[in-house]
Formats: C-alpha cells, structure tokens, sequence
C-alpha cells in the first residue's frame, strides 16, 4: 500500500541514522495525506516508541473562500458545507527525532535532526525482503 511505502522509509531512515544503537523512541511529523503508525519490523528499532505528529491538510473553500485545516484529506467545507475545496499540504513525512536507548550511563543519547523522508526510499528495504 501507499501509506506503508511511507512507513518503510521512516523506519529505513531510523535504523540507518541508529547504526545499530537501539533506539528508545522516535519522533515522526506526517501529514494528514499519510497518517500511519510506524510498524517497528524487528532490529534496533524494535520495541520503540513512535511519537506521531500529525500536520494537518490546508483546505481553502472556492464558494465561501474560508480558510480551515482539517485532518481528513478531502475535506468538505467547515463553514458552507461545500465540497468545492482545494486541498495543499499535509503530504509530508518527517524524521524529527530519535532517541536511543540509555545504556552505562551516556545521558545525551538523542538525535534531533530533522530529516524528510523521500518517499521512495521503500522500494530498496521491500526489495530486501525486509529490515
Ligand atoms: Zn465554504
């Protein structure tokens, strides 16, 4: 499916900037377009906790011009009810953070780089059958 391609490449980006650290829990943003859970398939990111933001899409209505954000990715109109909305955003999918696991007392184990997630990085760790 569409939305697991997304879930692959998160985890893809995880377990290479992890580099073996096992990994506490993990910080996505992701837009409303693809909202997932991350599926932890085993290795250093088994087990971890995923911390999921959801950004949501940005509707703006063609019969009342109101401006609204909504979580669903077709939005209908807030105020009118009207269907005639043009939809923007929402579609990213972001690694914002990781943090690992604190092992024999090194405290500052976290990773806060922000990272955007292509969305075809899928198609290499699917191929192998796996992480
Ligand atoms: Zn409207």
């Amino acid at each position: 499916m569409h939305e697991m391609s997304y879930c692959e490449g998160v985890l893809e980006a995880v377990l290479r900037r992890a580099s073996g650290r096992p990994v506490a829990r993990v910080g996505v943003r992701i837009g409303a377009v693809h909202r997932v859970q991350l599926a932890a398939a085993g290795g250093p990111a088994e087990g971890a906790t995923t911390d999921l933001v959801v950004v949501p899409v940005q509707g703006h209505c063609m019969d009342c011009r109101a401006d609204f954000s909504s979580a669903d990715p077709a939005p209908a109109c807030p105020s009118c009810g009207s269907l005639e909305v043009a939809a923007y955003g929402g579609d990213e999918v972001v690694l914002e953070w990781l943090q690992y696991v604190d092992t024999a007392g090194s405290a500052a184990s976290a990773d806060r780089q922000a990272e955007v997630v292509p969305p075809h990085t899928h198609l290499a760790a699917a191929h192998q059958g796996g992480v």
